[in-house]
């Protein structure tokens, strides 16, 4: 990591926080910065959710909601089932090829890689709800812990001490120091087929443009907030089944959302199962995709929640 000392002239830091856009290896910004928003690093972030407005020109149709929608639901599983419950937790196993193939997936999901990802969630794990934690309501209020701690220095670097188990595989290095790859890869292909399907298929009414705000930039930015949902209400909204050290909930309407991350309670009280929902009617469609993967062999030894989790459910 790179830190230099103050002494350097504005323009250059400029250059090294713009150079982070595309390599992440750096953190440029002095310690006295570390807590303040760098406008100019996160800007592709704000770009993002301003060409959703590019929707007035491009207009809609039926290929571009599904493919909106079909990009949301893979990606929120690969956030959920790899991101989350794999490279955070280990609550399965599987392969090497089948690990970077989904933790490509994740990546086109702009949440950054997935070292960066599992190593701020671990530590949250650790000090959920205290000065420590990143992103918690109680202690930094709502919009910091929705979509604002990560705008931060403090938050761009990834801490491998947290990843013993994940920091010597040079793929997964590679994913997370080139992170703006993936998603530029997919931004670039959708926009390809949208301007083939205008061209050959034009009675589709989509085009290059469509196709580029609709299941790029719309598709990703709703994901997105999904998914910090359960870093910001899933800590406020919804019951408690379990007295945690920390404000974990459970939420049905986060579940569904989310694919089953929502009953954050269960979650924060036994982290280590692959499972989620801790009853039958606690819908986790993540868990019933990691079945799925399980069956196929992809993915093997889904650890199960203990019978003594399941006795004070009431079960
Ligand atoms: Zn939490
Ligand atoms: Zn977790």
């Amino acid at each position: 990591m790179q830190q230099p000392p103050e002494s350097v002239p504005r323009w250059r830091r400029a250059l090294i926080r713009l150079r982070m856009w595309f390599d992440t290896d750096a953190t440029p910004v002095p310690d006295r910065l570390a807590h303040r928003i760098d406008w100019l690093r996160v800007a592709p972030f704000v770009a993002m959710h301003l060409a959703c407005l590019g929707v007035i020109w491009v207009g809609t149709s039926a290929v571009a909601l599904a493919v909106a929608l079909a990009l949301y639901a893979l990606r929120m599983f690969a956030i959920t089932g790899f991101y989350h419950r794999y490279f955070s937790h280990r609550a399965f196993k599987t392969s090497r090829p089948v690990r970077f193939a989904f933790a490509l997936v994740g990546a086109a999901c702009v949440q950054r890689g997935p070292l960066w990802w599992a190593a701020h969630h671990r530590y949250h794990h650790w000090h959920a709800d205290t000065e420590r934690d990143p992103h918690s309501p109680a202690v930094h209020g709502f919009l910091w812990s929705h979509a604002g701690w990560f705008l931060t220095p403090a938050a761009f670097g990834t801490d491998l001490v947290r990843l013993p188990d994940l920091r010597h595989c040079p793929e997964l290095r590679w994913l997370d120091r080139y992170d703006t790859v993936i998603p530029v890869v997919l931004a670039l292909l959708l926009y390809g087929c949208g301007v083939v399907l205008q061209h050959d298929f034009p009675r589709l009414g989509t085009s290059g443009p469509q196709l580029l705000v609709w299941g790029f930039f719309i598709s990703t930015v709703v994901l997105f907030h999904a998914t910090v949902t359960i870093n910001s209400l899933a800590h406020r909204f919804g019951r408690r089944r379990f007295d945690t050290q920390d404000q974990s909930r459970n939420n049905f309407w986060l579940a569904l959302l989310t694919f089953g991350e929502g009953w954050h309670n269960n979650h924060h009280f036994y982290p280590g199962s692959a499972r989620q929902g801790f009853r039958w009617w606690e819908l986790d469609l993540t868990w019933y995709g990691l079945k799925f993967l399980a069956a196929l062999g992809l993915i093997w030894d889904l650890k199960p929640v203990p019978a003594w989790v399941h006795r004070k459910t009431g079960h």
